[in-house]
């Protein structure tokens, strides 16, 4: 199994597929976004790394690399799939100085499915498991409660309108140079998946990390 830099708008839907290639090919998943959003709030520096992602702004980049990097270094030998980082192309700049062999699959999305994932997301506040209120293959069985482990299902603090949007023009931002430079890399693969089924997407995704 090959590593992978997963990429993609807020809410593509990166966090679900992580899921699946951790379940069914033991992936070590590496979300910044979690691993931010895990952080406690004992220091000035956590609140406002807190404060930075309610509003939908990026960390600094020095914050983040550090982190990933620490994060790198703890792994076993499972197979790596990067998710959140890097999203410019400074980033991106850094990661290759502590990580190589790796792919990068496009999560192509178009804003108004992102910004409905985004609205419906809920994720479990004990197993972290994500489910989507108005997908009917994410819905879970209960409103509100964690189909796996009974825990109450939250909405993250960026998933309103106002983050999202700050969020996408972040994203819109970056996306074109980050992409072609992995392209010209010839590390870059490009799904598509406003239309499909979170089944369908994941297929694709095994055919290109085989
Ligand atoms: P999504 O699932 O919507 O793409 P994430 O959970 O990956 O969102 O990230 C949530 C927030 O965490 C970002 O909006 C940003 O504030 C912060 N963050 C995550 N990754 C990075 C990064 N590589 N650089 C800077 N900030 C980041
Ligand atoms: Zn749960």
């Amino acid at each position: 199994m090959k590593n992978i830099v997963i990429y993609g708008a807020p809410a593509a839907g990166k966090g679900s597929i992580c899921e699946k290639l951790v379940e069914k090919y033991k992936y070590n998943h590496i979300s910044t976004g979690n691993l931010f959003r895990n952080l406690d709030d004992s220091t000035e520096f956590n609140r406002k790394i807190h404060e930075t992602i309610a509003k939908g702004n990026l960390v600094d980049d020095e914050t983040t690399s550090k982190l990933v990097q620490n994060h790198l270094e703890t792994l076993d030998n499972n197979p790596i799939v990067l998710d959140g980082f890097p999203r410019n192309l400074n980033q991106a700049k850094i990661l290759d100085t502590f990580f190589d062999n790796y792919i990068v699959i496009n999560i192509e999305v178009s804003e108004m499915v992102a910004l409905e994932r985004a609205l419906g997301r809920v994720t479990c506040s004990k197993c972290g498991k994500i489910y989507n209120k108005y997908s009917e293959s994410m819905k879970p069985l209960k409103e509100g409660i964690c189909d796996v482990c009974g825990g109450d299902l939250v909405g993250r603090s960026d998933d309103n309108e106002e983050s999202f949007k700050t969020r996408y023009n972040i994203y819109m931002n970056n996306v074109e140079s980050l992409l072609n430079y992995y392209s010209e890399k010839n590390l870059l693969f490009i799904i598509n998946s406003d239309q499909k089924s979170p089944n369908e997407i994941f297929e694709e995704i095994e055919k290109v990390i085989k």
